[in-house]
């Protein structure tokens, strides 16, 4: 009699997890979950340990959930790889969508997805949490739109399409509606859940797609594990960090943001570079630097230049053979002269520059407006072939700049040929020019880039 009471009692509770409004423990149940055995629950935490192991959540007879807000706490152990699945179904997991939990090192070609990737059709390859921390997660979904946030940072904005762009091997990742899943993955060494709860929301007005050809364009990119990241962002003008936040969720593209440090630039000491980096932590970013002059590697101490992820420089600014130092944007400080010796004085500048301390050659092969016209006669096969090949000798990435529309396609194909990894970067001075990679895009479609020509920052631990 007892027993049947209690029974009505959970039945009840558990449908009014499925009623508009109203919350749901999910961790509160352990009985709830289907799955393996390691599901270890100790004062309101979960822990699950072990690789390839899921936990089903079982919503009750006849129940689903579509509209809803997932929150919860969640810690990860050096080498911890999860998932959480949402509308999905115990018969076949294959079906809804997955979001990552993987706070490991950047560089690892095998661990490329970070925590807050919709698997697939929206990956994120920067990591904003540290492990052995508690971070909050955020999954909220109505109708056609998904949102993630992580700490409370937007990392995925997407409306899914009316016809999805989706390969057989996911063609089940669509919304609908269905449960949770939790599902550890290769190599997990242990990841744990707090306060894991479901607020059913009511349902609305599907969200519309303003350019569905692009939202198809970049979700296959994403498919494939090509990293879709714009290497080269600088907060500049009208373009706040929370705005480039907001953006990067919306287009599915990840920004790696540059400070620009060196003589007469916004950082010019240790101090400033410190106070910079502390006031970016944790946001989801890349956190680049952007080197400058040719001062700048006796300025900044190499132990803050590699907190960054990564740093680039150009070859813009430098001394000619007159001692002039010029910066090559600015005509009143450039001298071009006999345009093939300026060449040769540049060409010796790049190969220099490429050997300090840097990750990536930026705003590549760029001329001065004075002979910007004659980029095809002044970059010769012969000089092209000495960039190309100072930058194998350097393992330095080569930038292939959407807004210079640089460097030439001929510069690309030599450059592939010979093993060198290339870098999507804008170089944006406000937010207008900031753009969406489009160039880029099209050089990584007309010269077939593979997702292993890309180059990927390598972050120590
Ligand atoms: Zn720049």
């Amino acid at each position: 009699m007892k027993n049947s009471f209690f029974l009505l009692l959970m039945s009840l509770l558990i449908a009014s997890c499925n009623n508009e409004r109203s919350i749901c423990h999910l961790l509160d149940q352990s009985g709830k979950w289907h799955g393996d055995e390691q599901f270890i629950r100790e004062d309101g935490v979960v822990s699950l340990e072990g690789e390839y192991n899921t936990w089903v959540y079982q919503p009750g007879v006849f129940k689903t959930f579509e509209n809803f807000e997932l929150t919860t706490e969640v810690f990860t152990r050096p080498g911890a790889n999860a998932s959480i699945l949402f509308h999905t179904n115990e018969r076949d997991l294959s079906q809804g969508y997955e979001v990552v939990i993987d706070n490991s090192r950047v560089g690892n070609w095998d661990h490329l997805l970070k925590t807050g990737s919709l698997k697939s059709v929206r990956n994120i390859h920067y990591r904003m949490v540290e492990d052995s921390a508690w971070f909050r997660l955020s999954l909220k979904v109505v109708e056609n739109h998904i949102f993630i946030s992580i700490n409370g940072n937007p990392v995925v904005d997407y409306i899914e399409p009316e016809m999805p762009f989706r390969t057989t091997r996911n063609e089940g990742m669509t919304l609908g509606a269905g449960t949770f899943a939790l599902t550890t993955l290769f190599g997990n060494t242990g990841i744990s859940f707090r306060n894991m709860q479901v607020t059913v929301l009511p349902a609305a007005e599907k969200k519309r797609n303003d350019d569905p050809e692009f939202v198809r364009r970049i979700t296959e990119l994403h498919t494939r594990y090509f990293p879709v990241v714009d290497y080269h962002v600088h907060e500049k003008g009208d373009l706040t960090l929370p705005l480039l936040m907001e953006r990067s969720a919306r287009l599915g593209i990840n920004y790696g943001v540059a400070a620009n440090c060196g003589l007469k630039f916004p950082i010019e000491t240790d101090t400033q570079l410190e106070a910079y980096q502390t006031s970016i932590e944790g946001l989801p970013i890349f956190k680049a630097m952007q080197a400058e002059g040719r001062e700048w590697v006796d300025m900044f101490s190499p132990a803050l230049v590699k907190e960054f992820d990564y740093a680039f420089t150009d070859a813009m600014t430098w001394t000619n053979n007159n001692g002039t130092r010029m910066r090559l944007w600015i005509p009143e400080e450039t001298e071009v002269g006999e345009p093939h010796d300026f060449m040769e004085q540049l060409v010796a500048q790049i190969e220099k520059v490429v050997t300090e301390p840097i990750d990536i050659y930026v705003n590549p092969t760029y001329l001065p407006v004075e002979i910007a016209q004659l980029y095809d006669e002044l970059w010769t096969d012969d000089r092209i072939d000495r960039v190309v090949q100072a930058l194998v000798k350097n393992n330095v990435a080569l930038e292939i700049n959407s807004r210079l529309e640089l460097p030439g396609s001929k510069v690309i194909a030599r450059a592939r040929e010979a093993g060198v990894k290339f870098a999507l970067g804008t170089n944006n001075t406000n937010s207008e020019n900031l753009g969406r990679l489009e160039w880029a895009l099209e050089m990584v479609d007309k010269h077939q880039l593979q997702p292993s020509d890309m180059y990927l920052p390598n972050t120590d631990d």
